[in-house]
């Protein structure tokens, strides 16, 4: 870290309680956000407390630094990110209250209302909300990681305009810090109000008083477009005629800084209103051949007063048929558009005909749709809305250079000027012989347009100034706006001073009324030298030499070159250690994560991200990890970065569960990216005693193994467990599976399952893993019988080893790589003799599918991946071909079941409780409550035992709370964590075998 960075990190240590990071990594996750920008930051703070943000904003004034807030950095245009201090108000300041509760002077006992911190997330706070039957109105898209102080700061909306408005219609009072350091409650004031907030107040009223015409007319044409808005915050707006404000005056000055963007105030708190959630919904799709129609027919939708309408042009239809089946069902091939719109309210009977008069309308009487489908019952009408939801996320999937950009998308058009407007916007599209999606809030004319650009080619960066320019000329010359619903920000504040030319001087002065001396996310919004939309792009081609052994991969580029030769250094250059793939794989790996923040997400219908979610710090979300190879591969950084502590420390912030993986809307492997940052880590620093052992845990249970009856005495013993936590970190709270009196591989070789199987139709290459070798043997012995039983031969080869994942967890890719080629080998040399290989641990099968081809990437690894199954995926698929023996006993029981992320990581479906499902009268529950927060041996580890049981304790309280007699999953330590945070065995309520090996057991029990 340099001098003036520690020296601002030590200086801000010593007057703010949260957490302060100046050091070049933790500064490079915040240098972007979802738009195409990246801009370091001095430093990062996470403020604790009001008192915190006064602090800094104090310190920002003293030090002439800039200060940029920030929620989750899922804006689009750049408006979190600038050179001074970041203030990140996600991390601590995420609580709330309702109106109903106390007596608050700050919160009226009124139905709706609540109080809440910036750090709240939009979608976790509905969640509350709706157990009481309400609801916070404004729908952005991206609700499920957004932040109440960016709800506000950028005056967020959504499809439900029509019914909600924007946020600036939410508001009733903001705790605000102002440039000056002063924490103020603003509402509105009087202008006479002998108070800071009435000194605001009173500026405000003369700026507005001074340009009255100009604020009259930018009033009546404003539409739906945010930013600084002057409607309804001069009451009543006729006082302005008078030379001094009236005892009747009001300045509405909470609803003036809504939409500021940050750059007038820090909002610390805020009084909101919420809306009862609608107790009917009827939901419509329409479809048209043009696009024009549709965009009439959007036009015409409205007089059904509806209360969304949204636009899809035939590129996002096209992704959705690719996307599930059942859109592709939904959508008719010719569609070129659709429009889906909603109805609420009335009754069911009153909903259902007026669904019926906008069809009719639509369809039969105008001309302009020619298919409809309409729906009123509640998961279809989910299924509806999950077009657009599931959809556009997907657009970032798209492979090649190009990609669909995030910089002249917001755009809001008077709605009845749609048609004339989508048409001038294209043309200047084709002029630019550029191709885009569109989605549009048609129904209030908010138009969201990205074109696709390769912002890696000069060729591309170069005209976007010029595009930019010539699509805000079209619009404007439609009577429309730039600025909808996403900020400015970096993209679009150059075009806001001929945008509102006539208010501009207005507005110059608003913004010197309350941050003087440009110290709130300077060139943002408001700016004299507004940032440019072509500056502090984000960095995407490699610049340093990237090499793999001997081979070179990446070139360094000439600037990296020309500045080793002035150092007299050699170029920079990373050695991988794992196999990327030929040229810049490497590259496209890490730039596909395009920053849009989806990995934070909380959601209880997703998995991602288990660590996030109990420790929602920037740097434990999936899109860190991308962000900090990125800054290495682009030379931000330095690959040698990639071996200080704080590299580890972000990078052990992930356990490999792969969930992230599954569920990014742009399929990064974060969990590949993880291991090069582990790897790295470990090539120049070893490995830390604790992860040494936890990563030979296998060799070390081979030790003991030998002699299993001390072995399970001494980790029964108290002393012993606490030896193994202060010298190796193993926690003492953990109870460690007893070890077999036999290992599996002993037992199979005395059943000489060990000799390939002479058997001539289908056969097995059964591999064990640590946990069936030398804890649960009887797991491996089910499963042998089972295959028998069903004349599929046996194959258990001596010297197969663990799996190593522990040591790939670990970042030990040399003793991993080890491992991986022992076992490929063996395993390569089964296929080849028409062997399936077959794992009982989902994670050992997930290290032959995956993590060997990434460690070794060769012809027999490969070949591994492709003929690997996990058990249960194998026993299903022979049912599937009628071949698996169904003579199971009956077994009375019923089960709860939990899916590992691992099974979900190699794809292996539901063939766990499926294959349960078979068994006469065992009924299987699911429970799907996120990871068990085992993660291998991660869990076992004492600095991670809390962290573990936090991620499992929803998992753990549904088993718990569960009538199941037991519980089932076929991962080994879920079934640890399941026992031992549920406080009871998952085995002894039921005579049956609960891990899905009950059908192997049940199967067994028959065979004899
Ligand atoms: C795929 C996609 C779809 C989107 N769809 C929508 C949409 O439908 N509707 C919509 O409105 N937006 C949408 N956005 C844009 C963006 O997600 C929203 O603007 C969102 O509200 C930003 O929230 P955030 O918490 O990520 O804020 P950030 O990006 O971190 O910050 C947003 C702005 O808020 C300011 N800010 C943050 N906290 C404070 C605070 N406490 N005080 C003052 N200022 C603060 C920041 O300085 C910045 O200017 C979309 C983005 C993506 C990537
Ligand atoms: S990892 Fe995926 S979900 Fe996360 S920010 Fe990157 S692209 Fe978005
Ligand atoms: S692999 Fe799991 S723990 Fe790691 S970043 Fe992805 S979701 Fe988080």
């Amino acid at each position: 870290m340099d001098i003036e960075r520690k020296r601002v990190e030590d200086d801000l240590r010593g007057v703010v309680v949260g957490d302060v990071f100046c050091d070049e990594l933790s500064v490079q996750l915040y240098a972007s956000d979802a738009s195409i920008y990246q801009v370091p930051p001095l430093g990062v703070v996470r403020p604790r407390s009001a008192e915190d943000v006064v602090a800094c904003v104090q310190y920002a004034a003293d030090h002439q630094l800039a200060i940029h807030p920030r929620g989750a950095g899922s804006g689009v245009a750049g408006e979190s990110l600038g050179r001074g201090l970041v203030l990140d108000f996600s991390v601590y300041l995420r609580r709330w209250r309702r109106g109903e509760q106390a007596s608050d002077p700050l919160l009226p006992p009124e139905p709706g209302l609540v109080r809440v911190q910036p750090g709240v997330v939009l979608a976790a706070l509905n969640r509350e909300l709706a157990t009481a039957g309400q609801i916070y109105g404004p729908d952005p898209a991206t609700r499920s990681v957004t932040t109440m102080g960016s709800v506000l700061a950028v005056d967020a909306t959504g499809s439900h305009y029509l019914r909600s408005g924007s946020a600036r219609n939410t508001v009733r009072s903001l705790e605000v810090v102002t440039a000056a350091g002063e924490l103020l409650e603003l509402s509105s004031h009087s202008p006479l109000e002998d108070s800071a907030a009435g000194r605001y107040a009173r500026g405000v009223w003369e700026i507005f008083r001074g340009h009255r015409d100009a604020i009259g007319r930018d009033i009546a044409r404003r539409g739906a477009a945010n930013g600084l808005r002057f409607d309804g915050v001069i009451e009543p707006f006729e006082s302005l005629q008078s030379t001094l404000p009236t005892a009747e005056t009001r300045v509405n000055l909470a609803r003036l800084l809504t939409g500021t963007q940050g750059a007038f105030g820090l909002i610390t708190e805020a009084t909101l209103m919420t809306e009862p959630l609608a107790v009917n919904r009827g939901v419509a799709l329409l479809f048209f051949r043009r696009l024009d129609a549709a965009a009439r027919g959007a036009v015409a939708a409205v007089e059904h007063s509806v209360v969304a309408c949204d636009l899809m042009d035939r590129r996002l239809l096209e992704i959705a048929r690719d996307t599930e089946w059942a859109f592709a069902r939904l959508l008719p091939r010719d569609a070129e558009a659709m429009v889906l719109v909603e109805l609420q309210g009335g009754s069911i009977t009153e909903l259902r005909a007026r669904l019926a008069n906008l069809e009719d309308d639509l369809c039969q009487r105008r001309k302009l749709a020619f298919a409809s489908t309409t729906t009123m019952e509640r998961q279809q009408r989910d299924l509806y809305w999950a077009l657009s939801r599931r959809v556009i996320p997907r657009l970032y999937r798209v492979k090649g250079d190009q990609s669909p950009v995030p910089l002249i998308e917001d755009v809001w058009v008077p709605p009845q000027s749609l048609p004339t407007a989508l048409t001038a916007i294209y043309e200047v599209l084709q002029k630019f012989q550029v191709t885009s999606t569109l989605f549009a809030h048609a129904g209030h004319g908010q138009v969201h347009i990205r074109p696709f650009l390769n912002l890696a080619a000069p060729k591309d960066t170069a005209r976007l100034r010029a595009l930019s320019e010539q699509i805000a000329e079209a619009v404007w010359a439609c009577g429309g706006l730039l600025g909808a619903e996403h900020a400015a920000g970096r993209s679009r504040s150059w075009l806001l001073r001929k945008q509102y030319r006539e208010v501009w001087p207005a507005m110059l002065q608003l913004k010197q009324l309350f941050d003087p001396n440009e110290r709130l996310n300077p060139g943002k919004l408001i700016a004299l030298q507004p940032e440019k939309p072509d500056q502090f792009l984000r960095p995407l081609v490699t610049t340093i030499q990237v090499t793999d052994n001997d081979r070179t991969l990446i070139e360094a580029d000439e600037h990296e070159t020309a500045e080793a030769e002035l150092r007299g250094q050699p170029v920079r250059n990373l050695p991988v250690l794992q196999q990327w793939g030929e040229g810049r794989a490497i590259e496209e790996a890490v730039r596909a994560c395009n920053g849009c923040g989806r990995c934070r997400t909380t959601a209880p219908d997703q998995r991602q991200c288990p660590m996030f979610r109990i420790l929602p710090v920037e740097e434990a979300s999936p899109r860190a990890k991308a962000n900090l190879l990125r800054g290495v591969l682009t030379g931000t950084l330095d690959p040698s970065d990639l071996a200080l502590d704080r590299a580890k420390e972000i990078a052990d912030l992930c356990f490999g569960c792969h969930q992230c993986r599954l569920e990014c809307p742009a399929s990064v492997d974060i969990p590949k990216i993880v291991g090069e940052i582990k790897a790295q880590y470990v090539a120049t620093n070893g490995l830390k005693l604790s992860d040494l052992l936890m990563s030979r845990i296998d060799r070390v249970a081979a030790v003991a193994s030998r002699m299993p009856t001390l072995a399970n005495y001494l980790m029964r013993s108290p002393l012993w467990r606490w030896v193994l936590e202060r010298t190796f970190g193993v926690s003492q709270a953990r109870v460690l599976p007893p070890l077999a009196e036999k290992s599996f591989l002993s037992y199979a070789a005395g059943r000489r399952w060990h000799k390939p199987s002479a058997h001539g139709g289908a056969k097995v290459v059964y591999f064990v893993d640590h946990y069936a070798k030398y804890h649960d043997v009887q797991l491996g012995i089910a499963f042998a019988e089972v295959l028998l039983h069903n004349q599929i031969g046996v194959f258990v080869p001596s010297r197969q080893l663990a799996s190593g994942m522990a040591r790939i967890a670990a970042g030990d890719f040399r003793g991993a790589k080890r491992i991986a080629r022992r076992n490929v080998r063996i395993l390569a040399d089964a296929v080849r003799q028409g062997y399936t290989v077959v794992a009982t641990e989902p994670a050992a099968a997930l290290c032959l599918k995956r993590e060997y081809v990434h460690l070794l990437g060769d012809e027999d690894s490969r070949t591994v991946a492709e003929n690997t199954m996990e058990a249960c995926q194998y026993l299903w698929d022979l049912h599937q071909q009628d071949r698996l023996s169904l003579d199971f006993e009956t077994i009375a029981a019923e089960v709860a079941y939990h899916q590992p992320c691992h099974i979900r990581a190699i794809d292996a479906g539901n063939a766990g409780p499926r294959l349960m499902g078979l068994i006469p009268g065992l009924s299987v529950h699911p429970v799907e409550r996120g990871c068990s927060g085992m993660a291998g041996t991660w869990g076992l580890e004492r600095k991670n035992y809390r962290n573990s049981l936090r991620i499992g304790w929803p998992l753990i309280t549904a088993m718990r709370k569960h009538t199941a007699h037991a519980a089932a999953t076929e991962c080994s330590t879920c079934k640890m964590q399941i026992e031992h945070g549920s406080g009871r065995s998952t085995f002894t309520r039921s005579s049956c075998w609960p891990t899905p090996t009950a059908a192997c057991q049940g199967s067994r029990r028959n065979c004899g």
